[in-house]
């Protein structure tokens, strides 16, 4: 970590932010809160040689700064999917799965879709590191998956296990009339999938079959889960580095679903 001082746009005053140049090619966007000397909350673009290409204001782009924190606001759920369509749902795989996610070229698009991803996950999914914002999306890191977003548009392999869940909490939540309730169900969901996963790492040891896997972490988490479920579950797993443990877990047998 390197610490760099930036000139704030508007009030001409300095301040510090901590940044890594080596995380990513490229221009890389960083998040200078508001602090003591200067209120506003400043995106520092910095290259990988620590050069600053530009210092944005973000309060005009629709931050709440009342609360002293920089919270931005996103889009709705809704808008999140009418806008980008699929590659939403490659969005969120990525994340969960611990894949680096690259948004690209619109930085106001890209800063708002991240507020909205960011919403969804009760773990940490921090600009700078898991998502990366930058302008120029041939910069990305080759094993990112990169959303251009000024048009739509994703690029990159991206494991499509979590899938069908992910599409049936987005339908099932947008069927709600209240974003905050939309994104609530969405985050329960996830998080759901991330105990199944503990679960299943904590207790599996043998050969299971799906339909008692199903009754076994329905039982420890209190949370039901369908067949479909169960590929996310052994998705997170895989990205956790548990592939031997995923593997015990046999698929073949739908009776029942
Ligand atoms: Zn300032």
């Amino acid at each position: 970590m390197v610490t760099m001082r930036v000139e704030c746009p508007v009030c001409k005053k300095e301040k510090k932010i901590e940044i890594d140049p080596t995380s990513a090619k490229g221009i890389v966007c960083y998040l200078a809160p508001a602090d003591k000397v200067c209120e506003h909350i400043l995106l520092v673009f910095v290259d990988e040689k620590g050069n600053i290409h530009r210092v944005q204001r973000l309060d005009h782009i629709g931050v709440d700064t009342a609360v002293g924190i920089p919270r931005a606001r996103g889009m709705s759920l809704r808008g999140a999917m009418k806008v980008f369509g699929p590659v939403f749902t490659d969005m969120i795989s990525a994340v969960l799965l611990g894949k680096t996610l690259v948004l690209c070229d619109d930085v106001d698009v890209a800063i708002t879709v991240y507020n909205t991803l960011a919403r969804l996950f009760t773990t940490s999914v921090s600009l700078g590191e898991n998502v990366l914002i930058i302008e120029d999306c041939t910069q990305a890191p080759d094993d990112a998956y990169v959303v251009n977003c000024r048009y739509a548009i994703g690029r990159g392999d991206v494991d499509t296990s979590a899938h069908k869940s992910l599409e049936r909490y987005l339908r099932e939540a947008i069927a709600v009339n209240d974003n905050e309730a939309a994104v609530m169900f969405v985050r329960q969901r996830l998080s759901g999938l991330q105990r199944a996963a503990d679960v299943v790492s904590e207790k599996v040891e043998a050969r299971i079959n799906v339909k008692n896997l199903i009754a076994m972490i329905e039982q420890e988490t209190g949370i039901t889960f369908k067949y479909d479920d169960i590929h996310a579950i052994l998705a997170l797993l895989r990205s956790r580095g548990q592939t031997e443990r995923a593997d015990l877990v046999q698929m073949g047998d739908l009776n029942g679903f």
